[in-house]
C-alpha cells in the first residue's frame, strides 16, 4: 500500500494529476478542497462556517481540517493506499497525519511536489475561474492571498518530509502528460522499493527457517 500526498501551490496541477493517477491506481482519494467545496455547496453547518474563510483565500483552522481527515482515515482504505490532495497544508497537519496513519499501521510513502512559478500559477488560476466557476479563483487579490498563505504556512511542510526522505519535487511546467510521467516514475520506484523490501524480508525469513 502506497500512501501519496500531492503537494504544491494552488494552480500547480494537483487536482488534474490526481484524476490521472486515479485512472491508473486504485487509491482512496482525499481532496480537502473538494470536501470543503461540497460542504459549502450543500450549505451544511460546516459549509456555512467555512465559506467566508475560503472566499477570502485563507486556510481553514487545523482543527477543522483534521476532524474531516480523521473521519476519512477511520473509514479506512479499501484500495492501493490513500492519495491526499491539498493536505497536509501546515506542519501541524503533517504531524497529525503521521499520527493518524500510524494508528492503523500505515505511513506516508512519498510527498510529490509540483513546482510552478508564481506568474504561471496566476495565469492558470484566472483561466480556471472561467472553466470551473470557482469563486476563489475569480479575484486576483484572493488568488495572491492563497499563494501567500501557501508560501507562509504550507511551504515549510516540505522540510518536514525532506527530513524523512519522503519529499520529491518535479517541474510542474511541462504538459499534463509529461508531468504525469514524472510523477508516475516516482510512484513506480516506491512500488519497486516496497516489493524489494518484502522479497528481502522473505529471503531473511527463509534463511532463518533453514
Ligand atoms: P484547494 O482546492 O485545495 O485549493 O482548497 C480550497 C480552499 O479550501 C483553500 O483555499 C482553503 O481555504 C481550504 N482548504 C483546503 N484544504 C485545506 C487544508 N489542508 N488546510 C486548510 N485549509 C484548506
Amino acid at each position: 500500500m502506497i500512501n501519496i500526498a500531492l503537494f504544491g501551490a494552488p494552480g500547480s496541477g494537483k487536482g488534474t494529476q490526481s484524476k490521472l493517477l486515479l485512472e491508473k491506481y486504485k487509491h482512496t482519494y482525499i481532496s480537502t478542497g473538494d470536501i470543503i467545496r461540497e460542504e459549502i455547496a450543500k450549505e451544511t453547518p460546516l459549509g456555512k462556517i467555512v465559506k467566508e474563510v475560503v472566499d477570502k483565500g485563507e486556510l481553514l483552522t487545523d482543527e477543522i481540517i483534521i476532524s474531516i481527515i480523521e473521519e476519512k482515515i477511520k473509514k479506512g482504505c479499501k484500495s492501493d493506499g490513500f492519495l491526499f490532495d491539498g493536505f497536509p497544508r501546515t506542519v501541524a497537519q503533517a504531524y497529525k497525519l503521521d499520527e493518524l496513519l500510524l494508528k492503523t499501521g500505515m505511513q506516508i510513502s512519498c510527498v510529490i511536489s509540483l513546482d510552478v512559478p508564481q506568474e504561471e500559477l496566476i495565469k492558470r488560476l484566472t483561466g480556471r475561474a472561467e472553466k470551473e466557476n470557482r469563486d476563489d479563483d475569480k479575484n486576483l487579490n484572493v488568488i495572491q492571498h492563497r499563494i501567500d498563505e501557501y508560501e507562509k504556512k504550507t511551504a515549510p511542510v516540505a522540510d518536514f518530509y525532506r527530513k524523512q526522505n519522503k519529499f520529491y519535487s518535479i517541474d510542474g511546467i511541462g504538459t499534463i502528460e509529461d508531468n504525469f510521467e514524472r510523477i508516475d516514475v516516482i510512484i513506480q520506484q516506491q512500488i519497486f522499493n516496497r516489493k524489494d523490501a518484502k522479497t528481502q524480508k522473505n529471503d531473511k525469513d527463509c534463511r532463518k527457517m533453514s
